[in-house]
């Protein structure tokens, strides 16, 4: 039976070592959080965003926009959050209503503001290893990964799910650790080759938002499996792995709730106080 791997341990492991690096700061890193309507899941991440950054002593400012506000409206606010010395990070929380382009507009919080670490010179400097602010959920799978005490040299590392946010940057990350990396997509699925890539991978990361995508039968013995989907399935929440068959097989897997989605609010705040420090 595979061991859990829950994200509010390793989150408390890196909250310490982030209230040491803001002592060492000597001011409260101050988060900007912008969002546009009332979308009821952002509603739920900025309140565990601010109870977060309370938590490490920073400071973090909510600016609420109405729906209809314009794209030229909101893209001078963050100009001239970019331009406030007093503010060190900025996020646009997801989604925006359909009318605004979000790719755009979250693409004019300056690189050095960027929290989120979506910002093309930032996602281009993860190509060369280089950057110390990812993608949030991406740094909390490798998180959960060094959690494990496993070497991912030369392991077969299976991504399912390729976006920008989560399966792109994770797949350069364990590049980096020199794992043999597979990225599968829609297009895997549509051509019936998904269960033969799962079924070769050590390491399993899927961040599709399928429930039960993945079949438990599918995962090599042994394996890690961490799961990022979210998805509402009557009243519960499920990954996209059928956790209870796949936890018979796998060495460790994430829980759904409770494995990377608390970790990934505290790489934020890393991304934050990295973003200070380079400011500083
Ligand atoms: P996305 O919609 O941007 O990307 C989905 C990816 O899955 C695409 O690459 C697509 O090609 C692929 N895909 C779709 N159907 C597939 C199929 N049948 N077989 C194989 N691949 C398929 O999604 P995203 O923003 O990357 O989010 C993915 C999931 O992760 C969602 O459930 C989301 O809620 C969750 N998520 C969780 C966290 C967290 O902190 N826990 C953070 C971000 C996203």
């Amino acid at each position: 039976m595979a061991k859990l791997l829950e994200g509010k341990f390793v989150a408390e492991i890196i909250k310490e070592q982030l209230r040491s690096e803001i002592t060492n700061l000597k001011i409260a890193p101050v988060l900007a959080s912008i969002i546009v309507g009332n979308n009821s899941s952002s509603l739920a991440y900025i309140k565990s965003q601010e109870k977060t950054a309370i938590s490490l002593g920073i400071i973090y400012k909510l600016h609420k926009f109405p729906e209809n506000i314009s794209e030229k409206e909101l893209a001078d606010f963050i100009i001239r959050l970019n331009q406030d010395k007093s503010i060190n990070g900025v996020i646009l929380q997801r989604p925006l209503p359909l009318v605004l382009d979000y790719i755009k507009i979250s693409s004019m919080i300056s690189a050095g503001k960027d929290v989120e670490g979506i910002h093309p010179s930032n996602m281009g400097r993860l190509v060369f290893g280089k950057s110390g602010i990812y993608a949030c959920t991406a740094g909390a799978v490798m998180e959960l990964l060094k959690s494990t005490g496993i070497d991912l040299y030369g392991k077969e590392a299976v991504i399912v799910g390729s976006s920008e946010i989560v399966g792109k940057p994770i797949a350069l990350l364990l590049l980096e650790k020199f794992a043999t990396v597979t990225v599968c997509h829609i297009a895997t699925s549509e051509a019936g080759r998904l269960k033969e890539h799962v079924k070769r991978a050590e390491i399993l990361i899927v961040a599709v938002g399928r429930a039960g995508l993945i079949k438990g039968q599918w995962i090599k013995k042994g394996a890690i499996v961490i799961d990022v989907g979210i998805n509402r399935l009557n009243d519960l929440i499920v990954g996209d792995v059928d956790f209870k068959t796949a936890e018979k097989r796998a060495s460790f897997i994430t829980p759904v709730p409770g494995g990377v989605g608390p970790l990934t609010v505290v790489i934020l705040m890393r991304n934050l106080i990295e973003a200070t420090k380079l400011q500083q």
